[in-house]
């Protein structure tokens, strides 16, 4: 029952051929055999899966039906669920059970979706390795002695474990996309304001974006129907109409514009992926699309930017977590700065702290206009850049990222090393844009992701054409070897 995806598990329940609490069943004892292996989940959910299984059987022996009703699924641990533990990967809030549901919580379960659980991540999604979490690092179902990426890799090591179908993520400077190239699954990062940021906990709210993480195109569409669309309680969603992404998966490639920037081949890209990105951009071209060199100038400058502004914005955001109203609260301050120091000191981990020192540094009086402000700018050049490509192109592709899934441990002393793997996939969010990484092949054992950006709102053409892409290549149908 394991293998199947979200779209054949949707068929499966729609012909009786079995249940959703049969299938969730299944896949909460596969997790309980598996998942120590590799440290996926923060906390299962049984009971409450359980009872959303029944409910959902139930509304289809009524004669409902919905692609995600009795849908098993999980969420990344930011993404509040009422009354069970909302840890976001961090001891500052391991005591914290939200109040309330996140909006895509509650649109999921409303479309009947089952949540198995919460998924490790990185501590506040802040990592592409998934090793800041206080609960533990998530090991990679294709090597258990390599990172599966982060930060929402607890999500993808599951998904790609075969644990369940797809998986809630969010992706701030690549964190579904990369995650996705290190397990060979599928996975979209909006627009950003096509998907409710209420009741997510922010990281960098300008750049923060929830999406779906799952094995196939066709899954995340089904996913992303379920989590997008309006939400009054985030000011900065957009009141746009929600396409039927499901649709959209079958149009022709034939003249499908596709752009690649002669920046992404430089020097720090493994060659072996830039064989596999070319590879992947020929099997597009048997389908029709024609490619074209284009340039993305500014591209050099966005890892500094980024690295200021994500960290400027976690620095106002994270300054809630003081002791006082949520979570981990330190034994017997002193008085109030005892309390805030040692709450924020003993509560957060050493990469959290780093951004909240550079961040703060980077908003402080004398160095705004220097950091932040020149930051600020460059994020325009990067926007302007994109715009200037889509005039002429309709995607662009590249590679994912440079290198293959590291080993763990690897970069745990040269947190820029780290920062500098993220250079394909922080634009988008930079700018705003719709991304989405796929399986295009593996090196030493390792998956490898080729990544598809879009201008505004063209989710539709994001998981078209990597819907075709995957009925004529099998990387994506590959499982890793135990699971
Ligand atoms: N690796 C990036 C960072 O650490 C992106 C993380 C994310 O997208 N949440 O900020």
């Amino acid at each position: 029952m394991h293998h199947m995806t979200l779209a054949e598990i949707a068929r499966g329940l729609a012909d009786k051929k079995f249940s959703s609490e049969e299938l969730t069943k299944a896949l909460l004892a596969r997790i309980a055999q598996l998942d120590p292996q590799i440290n996926s989940f923060i906390s299962l959910t049984e009971e409450l899966a359980l009872s959303q299984a029944k409910a959902a059987d139930a509304r289809r022996a009524n004669g409902e039906s919905g692609a995600l009703l009795g849908a098993p699924i999980a969420h990344k641990d930011l993404f509040c669920t009422q009354g069970i533990r909302t840890s976001c990967g961090s001891k500052m809030l391991d005591n914290f059970k939200a109040p309330y549901d996140a909006t895509v919580v509650a649109k999921l379960a409303a479309a009947g979706a089952v949540t198995l659980g919460k998924t490790n991540m990185d501590e506040f999604a802040m990592g592409s390795a998934n090793e800041s979490s206080h609960y533990g690092a998530v090991k990679n179902p294709w090597n258990l002695e390599h990172v599966p990426g982060g930060s929402s890799g607890g999500s993808a090591a599951a998904v790609a474990a075969r644990l369940l179908p797809a998986a809630t993520a969010t992706d701030t400077g690549g964190s579904i996309r990369q995650p996705a190239a290190f397990t060979n699954l599928t996975g979209l990062k909006p627009t950003y304001g096509r998907v409710s940021r209420w009741g997510m906990i922010a990281y960098a709210s300008s750049l923060d974006q929830g999406g779906p993480l799952a094995r196939t195109a066709e899954d995340c569409a089904i996913l992303l129907q379920g989590m997008a669309g309006f939400d009054p309680n985030d000011s900065t969603s957009i009141d746009e109409p929600v396409p039927d992404y499901s649709a959209s998966l079958n149009g022709s490639l034939q003249g499908l514009r596709i752009g690649v920037p002669k920046e992404y081949f430089g020097a720090g890209l493994d060659p072996r992926i830039a064989e596999l990105i070319h590879n992947s951009i020929k099997e597009l071209e048997k389908l029709g699309a024609v490619v074209k060199q284009i340039s993305l100038p500014n591209m050099q400058h966005a890892i500094p930017a980024y690295y200021v502004i994500a960290p400027a914005e976690a620095s106002s955001n994270l300054s809630r977590f003081d002791g006082v109203r949520f979570g981990y609260r330190c034994e017997n301050p002193q008085n109030l700065v005892d309390l805030y120091k040692r709450s924020r000191g003993e509560g957060f981990g050493a990469e959290v702290q780093r951004r909240i020192m550079v961040g703060t540094y980077a908003l402080s009086a004398g160095y705004y206009d220097a950091y932040y402000l020149k930051a600020q700018k460059i994020r325009r050049l990067v926007k302007n850049d994109f715009m200037a490509a889509f005039d002429e192109v309709d995607v662009i592709l590249g590679p994912t990222t440079p290198n293959p899934a590291w080993k763990l441990g690897a970069k745990n002393s040269d947190p820029v090393a780290a920062y500098l793997e993220d250079v394909y996939t922080i634009t988008a969010n930079l700018a705003g844009l719709p991304g989405l990484s796929m399986p295009a092949g593996f090196v030493d054992g390792l998956p490898v992701g080729v990544q598809l950006l879009a201008p505004y709102f063209q989710e539709g053409r994001l998981l078209n054409v990597a819907h075709q892409y995957q009925l004529n290549t099998d990387w994506h149908t590959r499982p890793p070897t135990g699971f």
